[in-house]
């Protein structure tokens, strides 16, 4: 065999480091909307507005009316592991944010030619400081945050490539907005695609927010879920076994506020069905579990879209029962039910 051809260790430069990081952050246009939404709402935004330009390759701003970042931290904001919610691995361990790993905006300055606007209550007027060059300008808005990304992936060509359409990304896009209303009804949010307004849900009850994303066929095909087991609270809605779909596309999970994406929680609540569904149908449902931060892990994956449980089993039944409930419940109510 050929000798290897060895070359010395060496540490990769500070910007290779970020590109690589930014890997596992940001795949598409719809990591970049996750994340910037995550720190809308994690500063308090009422409303979050969301503009695109070719389904965010282009363009992806995200403007909130949230807390804002004061001028002295800007360039922090910016640095890879600098956050202002977690300062010790005990904040981690009952984290209430989206964010903690300080990693997003770092990740999307490194593959994209990203500028924050910011201001907060004490300032006279907004700041913008440009990733790139770092330069620092008064700018006009009022308090909060606007985040710019331009140019998706230009300086990474492969990452680039796996794209799909325009129309396709900003269908990841909406659907990434979608996850975030649906856990926060008090907040309104807008989508616009090239200057056309494509989505608005105006802040309301979560019943309202269910409505105006999922739509009435969903209401009238499901009925609602809430238990308290122990230490947890699973509610929200799960669709009657009739409702059952040929795709995946209308579950939803939530952790705390924190949409997820978990074999476990999935099954419990396919198991909830088990006699009454059948083959590949699908069942409809968003729920929400609520659990003591101490008996879940969130940094378990970049995405923070899974999690670890203390006691899978405990989380597993829960969801399992709080949905079997609701299903014996429109049974019996089904039944009587005074026939037509
Ligand atoms: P993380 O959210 O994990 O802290 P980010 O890289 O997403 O990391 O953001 C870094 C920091 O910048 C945040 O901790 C926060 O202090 C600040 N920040 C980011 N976006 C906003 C925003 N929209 N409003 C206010 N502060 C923000
Ligand atoms: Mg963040």
């Amino acid at each position: 065999a050929e000798p290897v051809q060895r070359r010395t260790i060496q540490e990769l430069p500070d910007e290779l480091i970020s590109q690589i990081a930014a890997g596992e952050v940001v795949e598409r246009p719809a990591s970049v909307v996750r994340e910037l939404v995550d720190n809308a709402l994690d500063a308090g935004a009422r409303q979050v507005t969301v503009k695109l330009m070719a389904g965010g390759v282009r363009q992806i701003l995200v403007e909130d009316d949230g807390c804002g970042i004061p001028v002295p931290e800007l360039p922090l904001a910016l640095k890879r592991h600098a956050t202002s919610k977690i300062r010790s691995l005990d904040d981690l361990e009952h984290v209430g944010t989206m964010g903690f790993r300080g990693e997003a905006l770092a990740a999307i300055a490194s593959v994209s030619d990203m500028s924050v606007a910011s201001r907060t209550p004490h300032d006279a007027h907004a700041h913008r400081l440009d990733a790139r060059s770092g330069e620092l300008t008064p700018a006009a808005r009022a308090v909060g945050t606007s985040v710019e990304a331009r140019e998706l992936f230009f300086n990474t060509p492969a990452r680039r490539k796996f794209l799909k359409s325009d129309a396709t990304e900003l269908a990841h896009c909406l659907e990434a907005v979608r996850r975030h209303a649906l856990a926060r009804p008090e907040v309104g949010f807008a989508v616009w695609h090239e200057g056309k307004l494509v989505e608005q849900l105006r802040p309301g009850t979560p019943a309202q927010r269910l409505q105006d994303v999922l739509g009435d066929e969903f209401v009238r095909t499901s009925r609602e879920v809430d238990l308290q087991i122990g230490p947890m609270r699973v509610h929200g809605r799960a669709g009657l076994p009739d409702a059952a779909r040929s795709r995946a596309d209308w579950q939803y999970c939530y952790v705390n506020g924190r949409y997820v994406r978990d074999k476990l929680i999935s099954h419990g609540v396919r198991s909830a069905y088990e006699d009454v569904l059948h083959g590949s149908r699908q069942p409809t449902y968003v729920l929400f579990i609520e659990i003591d931060p101490e008996r879940v892990d969130v940094n378990v994956h970049p995405t923070k879209i899974e999690v670890r449980f203390r006691d899978s089993r405990e989380v597993h039944q829960a969801v399992r029962k709080a949905v079997e409930a609701t299903l014996a419940r429109s049974r019996a109510g089904a039944e009587a039910a005074p026939l037509m």
